[in-house]
């Protein structure tokens, strides 16, 4: 490991850091401010050149080659997309529009934005810590040394960095899958930290951190109680960027048990990860079949070493899956259950899972998937199997990174397809970049070959957060100054040096 985590490193703790002078900006960043203050994102929106729409009028994107991916709507190789009150209201070539802003898409390709279905963003500080890292390392270093220490105010910076990044990498709609919560301060600093990025997020609120990974042990932790409290102060509208889901412990089938009983009590949907690695192989959710709680509101994470009951209980009580491939490959959950999913009659969603291995491309993740699928349907012809799978294609992957994204996030009436009704959650990649220039095949191009920095243009809810390659209303200045000072912090409070080589 790249630091050296005894004692007798430690450097002495930083002073605490201050950003009263930070203006907040935005009535859910106020109403979550219990611990912090300030904001990094939206007091230069409305001066960026070039960026921020005027609020209210309707965007044209105009001249795009357009992926729906709504097979009813269709492809469009050149359309216009409009978009009135935050809603696309209209897909179709030549649109008029008079009073609209127009967005110039010539030689880009307009696509709903990408969805993330499982992220512990509150790591967002944390970035790269552990690139050679197993899932014990991670457990003994970014849970149990790191999260035991973190302070509301680390919380706040990891999840600002984590969605700042997503939305300038093409995701639009991330879960935020929450298990930092050592005190309910901790939890108004995440709920912050997203409101103020502008994504859409889902915050699943999940169990706190301490040295030894018994969380129930701990004082001073809400969880899972303190749900009733988050619905009420946060989430009493469905209406809104940010939604709730219960991010359930990886604990006794008792504590998970209590965590799935307290979210259908305020009527949140739940999260929860099984099947990784040997600990998965303990039929975790038969158990809690034979309890009657596996239901159609549940999303179940990793999946690599579910016993093949387990995943005909999924799929004959309507959950959702997410596959975190690479990071599933680095460090030691399992085979990425790609083809085992689409065996079993799930199309899976995809995700990063931890930015202290992965990155938070979402282009790696399409690739991984794609890569794994064909690659073991390849072993099996090779190896003589007359009945092999059908190989993946790059359109059902980027079906996955949307549409089974948004379904995963239990926003697939909102998201994930570029439909009229739905909400302008869209991306503009562009085509004119010298890592897929000239253009053959869209889909082909993004799925194969693109990254985030083919990402010009990004819309959540119709509001231009990324325009010309640049994010939108973002200080830079004062998020590189939030980002140093919070983990010199972090690393002085958890008795970590930090050494950057
Ligand atoms: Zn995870």
């Amino acid at each position: 490991m790249a630091f050296c985590a005894c004692s007798s490193c430690a450097p002495a703790p930083a002073p605490a850091v201050s950003r009263r002078q930070f203006l907040c900006t935005t009535a859910a960043s106020a109403a979550a401010a219990s611990t912090v203050s300030g904001a990094i994102v939206g007091t230069a929106r409305a001066q960026q050149p070039g960026g921020a729409t005027a609020p209210g009028r309707a965007v044209l994107i105009k001249g795009g080659c357009v992926l729906t991916l709504d097979r009813s709507v269709g492809d469009f190789e050149q359309a216009d997309v409009l978009v009135e009150g935050g809603k696309i209201s209209a897909v179709r070539p030549n649109i008029s529009a008079p009073d609209a802003e127009v967005i110039d898409a010539a030689r880009m390709i307009v696509m709903p934005g990408m969805v993330d279905t499982h992220r512990h963003m509150w790591q967002g500080i944390l970035r790269n810590v552990l690139p050679d890292g197993s899932l014990e390392d991670y457990r003994n270093v970014v849970q149990r040394t790191f999260g035991a220490k973190y302070t509301p105010d680390d919380v706040y910076a990891g999840d600002l960095f984590s969605a700042l990044g997503a939305i300038d990498s093409g995701v639009t709609c991330i879960l935020d899958w929450s298990h930092i919560h050592n005190t309910p301060e901790h939890s108004d600093a995440a709920v912050k930290g997203l409101a103020e990025s502008g994504v859409r997020a889902i915050f699943a609120y999940g169990n706190p951190q301490n040295e030894n990974g018994r969380y129930w042990e701990m004082q001073g932790h809400k969880y899972p109680g303190d749900i009733a409290r988050l619905r009420k102060q946060y989430f009493s509208s469905e209406d809104q960027l940010l939604t709730l889901y219960m991010a359930a412990p990886s604990a006794s089938p008792e504590l998970i048990l209590d965590a799935f009983k307290a979210a259908r009590d305020v009527g949140a949907r739940i999260t929860i990860h099984a099947g990784v690695g040997e600990f998965g192989r303990n039929a975790l959710l038969e158990k809690l079949n034979a309890e009657k709680a596996l239901k159609s509101d549940t999303t179940y994470i990793h999946c690599c070493t579910l016993n093949d009951t387990e995943w005909k209980l999924i799929r004959d009580t309507g959950g959702t899956v997410s596959i975190a491939s690479y990071v599933e490959t680095l460090m030691g959950h399992g085979n990425p259950p790609i083809q085992k999913a689409i065996d079993t009659g799930i199309r899976p969603s995809l995700s990063v899972d931890v930015e202290t291995s992965v990155p938070n491309d979402f282009f790696q993740q399409m690739r991984t998937v794609f890569s794994l699928q064909k690659n073991e349907v390849w072993a099996r012809r090779l190896s003589g199997d007359k009945n092999p799978p059908k190989f993946l294609t790059v359109r059902e992957v980027l079906e996955f990174a949307t549409i089974e994204g948004a379904r995963a996030n239990g926003l697939e009436r909102k998201i994930g397809t570029l439909t009229p009704g739905k909400d302008a959650d869209i991306i503009l990649l562009r085509t004119d970049r010298l890592n897929v220039m000239p253009m053959n095949n869209a889909v082909g191009a993004v799925v194969t070959s693109m990254g985030p920095q083919n990402v010009d243009t990004v819309l959540i809810a119709g509001k231009v957060m990324k325009r010309n390659g640049q994010l939108v209303g973002v200080d830079f200045d004062r998020l590189t100054r939030l980002g140093d000072q919070a983990r010199d912090r972090l690393y002085a409070n958890a008795n970590v040096k930090n050494v950057r080589l």
